[in-house]
């Protein structure tokens, strides 16, 4: 690992910013104190920060020599509604929220990488630092962009980076192509008529109009569904109902939807409705049907993802670098900026948990987990990466 000496020279005060943050998790678009802290410490190396954009964003903008080429590279800065089981000293002091998905190792790794930059300016362009907030569910990569991050400070390119558990500590994985899923949801209400369950002649049953219509659901996967590409449909919740002897008027079924192309989701959306419909038909009652897109499926660039193969591999070795990482049905909101502009997405392995200091919780060290804690050991691993991969773009 060809790790930046400067940058292991800071890293232990890069590490007390990271573990400032996750002391203080703020969620969802309430990123003030994470906001102000990374502003601050920006300016205080020198580099200009323009504020508000997605409203708690932060971006920095380092420029150096004459060349109007220019990279984006994206952190993101929100924690989880979450109860953390940690006890150590930087254990969460803001009760029922926790960086359980590392994102305060995101913000600091690219902190450090920022410094790193700005004091030594080995390339010829514009790095753009984005901070992002409200990556858990607010989608504030959108809203970054809704407020004219792309528009008013045009880049060619943007990258990004998760932390994750699974992959040895330092690890990159990554893939070209589709590395992430989309995220839908999907809230149907089957409306028939309430009887006497012991008269069901005189009503329309909601409850046996649903089951049918679950059931018949999972043949979108079985049997429309290309067999060579992958999806989820999982109904989570069906209710209805509130007495043994009585039918009711309506039953709600809610799920979600996961896939790694949009063709595959409106082939999904349009097969499910068409299905509600006739199903509800065919028994006489009538259905709401309401399907919600969240995040899009994350696809990487291939000639980015090529160019950060490379950067990988000469940062860590071809050991360290995974090319081929299977991908995951998790979603991620980075999948905006990536509808936008060619980038690529990056997975840098986290360990299996034993970095985690004395007064961990019980729970593994997964990511969602309420003894998660992000490894500090990777603060000059993603902080060269980001590096490397500036001075290379911008070389
Ligand atoms: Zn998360
Ligand atoms: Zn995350």
């Amino acid at each position: 690992m060809k790790l930046i000496e400067p940058i292991q020279q800071y890293q232990s005060e890069i590490q007390a910013i990271r573990r400032d943050i996750h002391a203080h998790p703020e969620l969802c678009y309430e990123e003030v104190r994470t906001a102000d802290l990374v502003a601050s410490q920006l300016q205080q190396w020198g580099i200009p920060v323009v504020r508000g954009l997605g409203k708690t964003g932060v971006l920095g903008i380092l420029k150096n020599g004459d060349s109007p080429r220019a990279i984006g590279l994206r952190a993101d800065m929100d924690a989880l509604p979450l109860q953390e089981t940690n006890t150590f000293a930087h254990a969460s002091v803001h009760e029922g929220k926790m960086h359980a998905c590392g994102h305060d190792g995101h913000t600091a790794m690219l902190l450090a990488a920022a410094r790193y930059l700005s004091e030594h300016r080995h390339f010829n362009g514009t790095v753009y630092l984005i901070f992002q907030p409200a990556e858990e569910g607010g989608a504030g990569a959108r809203a970054m962009i809704e407020d004219g991050l792309f528009r008013d400070y045009p880049m060619e390119a943007v990258f990004g980076l998760h932390n994750w558990p699974g992959l040895a500590a330092g690890q990159f994985g990554v893939r070209s192509g589709a590395m992430m899923a989309s995220s839908n949801e999907f809230y149907v209400t089957v409306r028939g008529k309430g009887c006497h369950a012991a008269q069901p002649h005189r009503g329309t049953d909601p409850v046996m109009t649903a089951v049918q219509m679950v059931q018949s659901w999972q043949t979108i996967i079985s049997r429309n569904a290309s067999p060579h590409e992958s999806a989820v449909l999982s109904v989570t919740q069906i209710h209805a109902g509130s007495a043994t002897n009585i039918v009711p008027d309506d039953a709600t079924i809610c799920g979600t939807v996961r896939t790694y192309s949009n063709d595959m989701l409106d082939l999904i959306e349009t097969r499910m409705r068409t299905i509600a419909e006739h199903t509800a038909a065919a028994f006489g009652a009538s259905v709401d049907f309401r399907f919600k897109r969240n995040y899009p499926p994350l696809i990487n660039h291939e000639a980015e993802t090529a160019f950060a193969v490379g950067v990988m591999r000469e940062l860590a070795g071809d050991a360290m670098v995974d090319a081929d990482v299977e991908p995951t049905m998790g979603a991620e909101d980075f999948a905006f900026m990536l509808q936008h502009k060619p980038g690529c997405y990056v997975f840098l392995g986290n360990g299996d948990g034993s970095h985690r200091d004395a007064g961990h919780g019980l729970g593994p060290c997964n990511l969602h987990n309420p003894s998660y804690d992000f490894n500090d050991d990777l603060i000059p691993v993603g902080a060269s990466y980001w590096v490397r991969l500036a001075e290379t773009y911008l070389k």
